[in-house]
């Protein structure tokens, strides 16, 4: 497998690394205090050819292969993870999702205003119970006599109160599949937003989403199989893991240069041993998650699902940055816990990445599965497996005296 990219991708991810650091890094730091993307990352974002590298000709993108893809994503989200998210959970993932749905007249209408970045796309799955859970979904596309409306409510959505598009799973019980794909006008009065207050990605606008029978036009509604869902999902896996990645990246950099530059105990931070400990970890297993994120890059690229490679870099890539994150703080001392300090940032905005898309433990389920594994839960009662349920039986509310 060959990770290394021809000249002209590498001149455009160059390209791209210069923009998004002149301008886009620079405003991080307010992006994430005021809790709102500038309007200038967004001119600046639409004047590059980002959109564009994650889809083919036929829709009016470059076609970029995985790797070049990988890439343009690390730059963007090392400048600021806040944008990175809101912008390609609409030009990747919403985006990818309409281009495989929908049909030529979607693509027109839907697909090229988004990837022009005139209009902002949000993908509302989660609800206000388990995210992780489609069983705890309720919101339904149902038939009136004008065509369709929707009803319920979204929660914890990227985008949420700025997407001008909703590429909404709910439930759609006229059809066999049982569920659909949505493409709902957010801009309509059956539809109200709210804004959720994060602990990091701040800048990013997060949020739910009320459907009182909004509605949706006929062809806006596609069916699909649950089973399906993941195909859509390893995209928002493998985006997600960049972010993290470029958070552990900003990290070391942060972290070698405060090493460096300070001294304790007579001596820069830099000749300590633990010190370099923390940063030989944090560069090697930033490298490890790097090559994983480009194998997944490659082959979902190439048009291949790779669940079970994506479902291996999400837990490994996010939890690995947290990590990288602590080890920041910990060699930046009490800087790295002010309040306006690159690092600080890093690390609130660090595990947003681990919950966000899917939480963690799923997919180690999944790719345990993938080994041939059992499911868990069939048939397992782990109250009756471990005797709880004589206990709680025989003495009632004994777990609670036991201080447990
Ligand atoms: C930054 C961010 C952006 C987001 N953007 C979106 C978005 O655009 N669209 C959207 O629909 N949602 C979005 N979400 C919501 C996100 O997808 C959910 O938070 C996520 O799916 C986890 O669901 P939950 O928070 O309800 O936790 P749960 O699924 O209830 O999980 C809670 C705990 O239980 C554990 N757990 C769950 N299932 C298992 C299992 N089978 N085995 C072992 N442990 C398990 C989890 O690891 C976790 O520790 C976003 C969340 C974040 C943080």
């Amino acid at each position: 497998m060959d990770f290394s990219i021809d000249e002209p991708s590498r001149k455009l991810v160059n390209e791209l690394d210069d923009r998004f650091l002149r301008g886009i890094a620079s405003r991080a730091p307010v992006t994430d205090e005021v809790g709102a993307i500038p309007p200038e990352n967004w001119r600046e974002i639409a004047q590059s050819d980002y959109a564009r590298l994650f889809h083919p000709a036929s829709v009016g993108g470059l076609g970029a292969d995985g790797v070049t893809q990988a890439m343009a994503m690390e730059r963007l989200a090392r400048a600021c993870p806040s944008t990175f998210w809101s912008a390609t959970m609409s030009v990747l993932v919403c985006a990818k999702l309409i281009h495989t749905y929908g049909d030529a007249e979607h693509h027109g209408r839907l697909l090229e205003p988004l990837l022009r970045f005139e209009r902002l796309a949000c993908f509302p799955v989660v609800e206000n119970t388990s995210g992780s859970d489609a069983s705890t979904y309720t919101t339904a596309v149902r038939r009136d006599a004008d065509g369709y409306v929707i009803t319920g409510e979204k929660s914890r959505i990227t985008n949420a109160t700025t997407a001008d598009l909703g590429v909404v799973l709910a439930r759609f019980e006229e059809h066999e599949y049982g569920w659909c794909y949505a493409f709902v006008d957010l801009r309509q009065d059956g539809v109200r937003t709210y804004r959720m207050h994060d602990l990091g990605l701040r800048g990013m606008p997060w949020g739910g989403i009320v459907f009182n029978r909004a509605r949706i036009g006929v062809r806006d509604v596609v069916p699909v199989r649950l089973e399906e869902f993941p195909h859509g999902m390893a995209w928002g896996w493998l985006f997600i893991s960049i972010a993290a990645i470029a958070i552990a990246q900003n990290a070391l950099d942060a972290s070698i240069a405060h090493a460096r530059s300070h001294k304790a105990f007579g001596r820069p931070l830099i000749h300590m041993d633990r010190v370099q400990e923390a940063i030989a970890e944090m560069r090697t297993q930033i490298d490890a998650a790097r090559l994983l994120a480009y194998r997944c890059a490659w082959h979902r690229a190439e048009g291949r699902l790779a669940q079970d490679l994506v479902g291996m870099l999400k837990p490994y890539a996010t939890e690995m940055a947290v990590r990288a994150t602590q080890h920041a703080v910990q060699i930046h001392g009490a800087w790295g816990l002010t309040h306006g300090y690159p690092v600080e940032r890093m690390y609130r905005d660090a595990p947003m990445n681990v919950i966000g898309g899917f939480a963690s433990n799923r997919l180690r389920e999944l790719v345990a599965q993938d080994l041939g594994l059992p499911t868990p839960y069939q048939d397992f009662d782990w109250l009756k497996a471990t005797g709880l349920d004589v206990d709680c039986a025989v003495h009632p509310g004994a777990l609670l005296s036991a201080g447990r």
